[in-house]
């Protein structure tokens, strides 16, 4: 589905952005993918990918920063001459109820969860307009639509991000890129996994499915997204979340 499409994704080294490299490299497309801590991490997944025979490269860049991820960019272009899909993954929590939660907390997760997006969307653009076209896909959270207590920084970061898709959506669908954002629900990562039985049964009660999504599915959507199977959709946010907003 994406042979030979230069993938730019943020946040690979663990979780859901670790497998949608996999499922990307595994439809055909070269990888450049950043981490921020997870060394080790970046550089096993950077050797695993490149079993599937395309290039493949981890970069160290804070995604929160202007200047590094301009110089990502020129870096990616350097190795890969170009970007046809950029996936904006890298993201945070620092959860507390609003009455404790410090200017600290709401700063950092602002600036890794939204500022992230703005800095690497505005450093793409201008190859993919040389490019005439490109997929960008954003990921927020169904906590972004609906709000959580203890989590209002973590859902204005995510609100942020659907209004910045649409807004992108409209300057420059008619240049063909495409920006969409993706909402997963609850996703099985190393913090579910530490649930016990009784507690994931009281949030699956809110679930239709009656399960946590896997990080392979929201990587499917997304491959979906980043391909010419969907070159009709721009500027929608698409939920995986088993139903939970149903
Ligand atoms: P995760 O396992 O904690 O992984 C986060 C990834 O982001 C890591 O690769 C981390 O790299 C990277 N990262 C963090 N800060 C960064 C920065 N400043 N610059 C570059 N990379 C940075 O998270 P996840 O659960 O996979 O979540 C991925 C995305 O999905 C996030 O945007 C999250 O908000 C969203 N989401 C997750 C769920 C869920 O249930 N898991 C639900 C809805 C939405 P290092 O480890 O190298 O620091």
């Amino acid at each position: 589905m994406l042979k030979n499409k230069v993938v730019l994704l943020t946040g690979g080294s663990r979780g859901i952005g670790a497998a949608i490299a996999r499922e990307m490299a595994a439809q055909g497309a070269r990888i450049a993918f950043t981490y921020l801590s997870s060394e080790e991490k970046a550089k096993a997944l950077e050797n695993e990918l490149k079993t599937y025979g395309q290039p493949v490269k981890a970069y160290r860049s804070d995604a929160s920063s202007f200047e590094q991820a301009e110089n990502l960019v020129k870096e990616v272009l350097n190795d890969f001459d170009r970007i046809d899909v950029l996936i904006n993954n890298a993201g945070i929590t620092r959860d507390n109820l609003m009455l404790r939660m410090s200017e600290e907390q709401w700063d950092e997760v602002i600036r890794i969860n939204l500022k992230s997006v703005f800095n690497l969307t505005k450093h793409c653009l201008r190859p993919m307009l040389k490019n005439r076209g490109g997929s960008i896909i954003n990921i927020s959270s169904v906590v972004g639509m609906f709000g959580n207590a203890g989590q209002a920084n973590y859902a204005a970061s995510k609100a942020g991000i659907i209004g910045f898709t649409k807004s992108i959506a409209k300057e420059v669908g008619s240049r063909n890129i495409r920006c969409n954002a993706i909402a997963p629900g609850f996703i099985e990562t190393e913090m579910t996994d530490e649930l016990d039985e009784k507690t994931k049964e009281a949030y699956f009660a809110n679930i239709p499915l009656k399960r946590f999504g896997t990080a392979k599915e929201v990587a499917e959507l997304c491959t979906f997204l980043a391909s010419d199977k969907s070159t009709y959709i721009t500027g929608q946010t698409i939920s995986i979340c088993g139903g939970l907003n149903v």
